[in-house]
């Protein structure tokens, strides 16, 4: 049995930089066409200098793949209406943190104040540039993202011509406000499709499954896996594909993120046959992202077959997700 995927999209990926970059860029150049990379670097990526040459930097690690990094610009408060217009030839998106929410969001947004920042999302808005955001708010852990709701809320009413991704959505909540608005998108990662809190907390702590946001409940993934599944317009697969070193995640002060890019694909298959929706995992690994960024990426064709086999226990010096276990779908040919 085979599947073969046209131009799959990872709409939500940190390829890292230095000598990760070079270790880790391959697994996603290899099976995806096209990434939409985070701007999250120390520093972070907010000029078109630094973009330009950190794009170049991915393209190097990518070696002779067919695979095309869109660019993201990391948000802040003072960009001008003059500096996006230039640098919208270069960016697909551009992706705001909330201060210090996540890995090397130091920088990020204080408050996000929609009427303080009413020319930004304007200007975005008239140069139809998306603006990808990290949805969670200081607070209790398993509600910030809910509590951030109401950003959500103010930001899709207050700029209705504003192209607005709810990144790696989480919770029951998150896709109830997707519904409800018309400029609302988002992306859903791999593993917020497959785990809940309980596999990362409720028995030995696993490392390699914690992350931001923090996996949900049983009914927030069951939420996310409606959409997913069932092949809404408005969501799209982004791995948040996060690697860290074994030494950054078996230690105390673990690093938030799930190393998924070498095993994305397989597992998604996997999934998508369980729960026999194989014919919609198309929309969800592309169809959908190329029509709501408006992309046209290489017609790169990705051929899984039906076979075990065993993920290695590391990468390098990075553990992916399902280290050791078997996956059922194999990729078997890239043209
Ligand atoms: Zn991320």
């Amino acid at each position: 049995m085979e599947l073969t995927l046209n131009s799959p999209l990872d709409m939500h990926l940190h390829l890292r930089d230095g000598e990760m970059l070079k270790n880790i860029a391959k697994f996603s150049a290899q099976e995806f066409a096209g990434a939409l990379v985070m701007p999250n670097l120390v520093p972070p990526i907010t000029n078109i200098e630094s973009l330009l040459s950190y794009k170049k930097r991915i393209l190097d690690a990518a070696n002779d793949n067919d695979f095309k990094p869109y660019m993201t610009l990391f948000f802040k408060s003072d960009y001008t209406a003059d500096f996006l217009e230039k640098a919208k030839p270069h960016i697909a998106a551009i992706k705001l943190y909330p201060n210090g929410v996540t890995t090397n969001s130091e920088g990020g947004v204080e408050q996000i104040d929609t009427k303080k920042l009413a020319l930004i999302f304007e200007a975005m808005s008239e140069l139809d540039i998306p603006l990808c955001v990290h949805g969670e708010t200081n607070g209790f852990v398993m509600d910030r993202e809910k509590e951030f709701g109401v950003i959500y809320e103010q930001l899709a009413t207050s700029f209705p011509k504003l192209t607005i991704i709810m990144e790696h959505i989480t919770t029951q909540a998150s896709t109830e406000l997707l519904e409800r608005y018309e400029n609302l998108y988002a992306t859903i990662t791999l593993h917020h499709l497959l785990i809940t809190l309980d596999d990362v907390v409720g028995g030995l702590l696993n490392p390699h499954l914690f992350c931001k946001p923090i996996a949900k409940r049983y009914e927030d993934r069951e939420a996310l896996l409606k959409l997913a599944l069932n092949a809404n317009k408005k969501v799209m697969f982004g791995s948040d594909s996060a690697p860290h070193t074994i030494d950054k995640k078996e230690c105390c002060g673990c690093a938030a993120g799930v190393f998924s890019a070498p095993i994305a694909l397989s597992a998604l298959a996997e999934l998508f046959e369980k729960h026999n929706k194989l014919t919609n995992l198309q929309a969800f690994v592309s169809n959908n992202a190329k029509n709501m960024y408006k992309l046209t990426p290489s017609k790169k064709k990705i051929t899984l077959e039906k076979k075990e086999w065993i993920v290695p226990s590391s990468y390098d010096d990075v553990v992916p997700m399902f280290a050791n276990q078997t996956l059922k779908w194999k990729v078997k040919s890239k043209i």
